[in-house]
């Protein structure tokens, strides 16, 4: 057998899940997408109720609010109370981990007043913003200005809060990093109510570097400052079609952004923006991205296509017809571009309404894309929910970008799903272990992508449904992503905890670096109030009692490993 060669899976039955789930456009037509469009609208006149304030004002209210959960912090008993959770409801985070923790009892903390741009200062190229400030709302405010987050998470959705405590990544990471990587300083209101300030540089710093990835258990984010970037209202999109074997498109893929001279500080020869879709075990398409000024866009015989229209075609498919075509170039307004994948839900609209990709419905219903992920969650019950665990894939694996050929080949043995979505981020060699870092050693060999200061990574997206699903076989999706997170301890990659993760919490600590973490648990006197990071994110219920009884053993072995 080659080593593509996938094993041939008996026919599995169908039950009535599947029906209800091929039949889920329905509910979704009729329910989902007119409840979305109105809290979206809804969202959308709170963004510009909290624009019309000034900056004083929302200065002055958002200390109010930072007070309110002071005090609230300081009301909890800790001998009746449950452990600190915010009040923001499970099914509305975007995330697809399982949120059963707020099953066990917990005492809410309201962190939902914390949604306003606080300051944008073009002098010192900082955003402060709350929490709840989503991406789409961000973008609506800086793009006009020519300024950006360095890393504008796809999604509208993304809230800065949950970008930072959990993963945030897009096609400019290959300069900036993860989002958490862009973040000045983080207002952390402590266990103990203190309201704390954390830069790289002050006596918080242990605070800083620990808080990415830690899903809000160290202290409650009330206020970020991240960096921003001048932009321009363009972006000049290439598409360059590749052929080949796996290993082959992978090499395409990192040629598209990656200097084989390692000159990878280079703007002339790094472009602004990358991504990749891969399309089938043959075929793929580089994207490469550089801003450009509406002057050069509108030059006679440049292309500008507004991909944000509600009838346009979906950027995905959009971007394979350069399969057909050959490689082409064109202009996207650059607030289009950040959010090109958001109507679509990346591939996934695809099987949530199998037609909607169809012109008639694009130019009829269009507007209404896309549903929005929290109410399909609300909308899904227990047993989809589970359904979706076994029969379907959300996972990213993040790998050395020099071993994304190997993780394509695995996903391809293991999963058959495509498209797959390639985006590099650089991880930064830090003077801390945070929970994730680059590979031992890395800057020694610098390899393709690399520099002294960071080893470039990819993250894998995997969203659809596998090949073996799709053909009605047997698939076994937990064995899957057992396989896949077993396969990620062992080549230095990471799983972001957002997705649903199989991992036992010895593997957890495989995976992810413990010891600055559990540090400042201590230090910060979130054991005991905060729920750990990996109770956090494991899969399943899980009582208050279990989770009070890994607590306690933290507590009462200092010196344990954690491993
Ligand atoms: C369909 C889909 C598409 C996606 N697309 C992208 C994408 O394009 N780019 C990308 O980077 N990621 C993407 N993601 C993943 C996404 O990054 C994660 O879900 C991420 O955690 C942000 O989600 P959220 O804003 O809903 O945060 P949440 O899930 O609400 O929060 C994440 C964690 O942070 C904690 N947290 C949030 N706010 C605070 C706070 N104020 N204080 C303390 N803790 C807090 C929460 O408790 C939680 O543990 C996608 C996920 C899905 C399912």
């Amino acid at each position: 057998m080659s080593d593509l060669e996938v094993p041939l899976r008996p026919k599995r039955k169908k039950i009535w899940v599947d029906y209800f789930v091929q039949f889920r456009w329905i509910i979704v037509i009729f329910l989902v997408l007119p409840i979305s469009f109105t809290l979206y609208f809804l969202t959308y006149l709170g963004d510009v109720r909290s624009e019309s304030k000034s900056f004083k004002q929302r200065q002055r209210e958002h200390d109010e609010n930072v007070e309110k959960v002071v005090k609230r912090l300081k009301e909890r008993n800790p001998k009746k109370d449950g452990l600190v959770c915010t009040a923001r409801k499970p099914w509305i985070s975007v995330g697809m981990r399982n949120v059963d923790y707020k099953r066990a009892r917990h005492f809410e903390v309201d962190l939902s007043a914390f949604r306003n741009v606080l300051d944008i200062d073009k002098e010192r190229m900082i955003a402060r913003v709350e929490p709840l400030v989503n991406m789409g709302q961000i973008s609506r405010v800086t793009v006009p200005m020519n300024l950006s987050l360095a890393v504008v998470a796809e999604l509208d959705d993304l809230t800065v809060g949950g970008l930072i405590n959990g993963y945030g990544i897009e096609g400019s990471s290959h300069l900036y990093g993860l989002f958490s990587d862009t973040v000045v300083s983080y207002e952390i209101v402590l266990a103990d109510g203190r309201l704390v300030r954390a830069t790289k540089d002050n006596q918080y710093s242990d605070l800083f570097y620990a808080i990415p990835w830690s899903q809000g258990t160290l202290g409650l984010l009330v206020a970020a400052e991240v960096k921003l970037i001048p932009v321009k209202e363009y972006m000049k999109v290439t598409y360059k079609p590749i052929v080949g074997n796996l290993k082959e498109l992978a090499q395409g893929y990192i040629d598209s952004f990656a200097p084989r001279d390692g000159d990878q500080d280079n703007p002339e020869k790094v472009p602004d923006f990358v991504e990749t879709m891969i399309y089938s075990p043959t075929e793929g398409v580089c994207m490469t991205g550089r801003y450009a000024s509406k002057e050069e866009a509108k030059k006679k015989g440049n292309k500008i296509n507004s991909v944000g229209w509600w009838f346009k075609p979906w950027f995905y498919q959009h971007a394979q017809t350069a399969l057909k075509k050959g490689e082409f170039v064109e202009y996207i307004p650059t607030r289009d571009y950040y959010h090109r994948h958001t109507r679509s839900l990346y591939w996934e609209g695809e099987l949530i309404l199998p037609f909607a990709d169809q012109w008639w419905f694009r130019f009829l219903l269009g507007w209404l894309m896309p549903p929005k992920v929290s109410l399909l969650k609300a909308t899904q019950g227990e047993a989809i929910r589970n359904y979706y665990h076994e029969m379907h894939v959300i996972q990213d694996m993040l790998v050395p970008l020099y071993k994304v050929g190997d993780a394509l080949e695995f996903v391809h043995r293991e999963m058959e799903l495509y498209p797959v979505w390639l985006c590099p981020h650089r991880l930064f060699k830090l003077p801390v272990k945070p929970m994730i870092s680059p590979e031992p050693g890395f800057e020694l060999q610098r390899r393709q992508g690399d520099t002294h200061y960071a080893q470039m990574y990819t993250d894998i997206l995997l969203c659809y449904a596998p090949g073996p699903v799709l053909r009605g076989e047997q698939f076994d999706g937990a064995e899957a992503v057992h396989r896949m997170e077993n396969w990620l301890i062992e080549n230095h990659g990471y799983e972001p905890q957002y997705t649903v993760s199989e991992l036992s919490e010895k593997n957890f600590w495989r995976m992810f670096d413990g010891g600055l973490y559990e540090q400042c648990r201590r230090k910060y006197g979130a054991v005991g109030t905060f729920m750990s990071v990996y109770y956090k994110s494991k899969k399943g219920r899980k009582t208050e009692k279990e989770v009070q009884e890994a607590e306690q053993a933290i507590l009462e072995s200092p010196d344990a490993e954690v491993a």
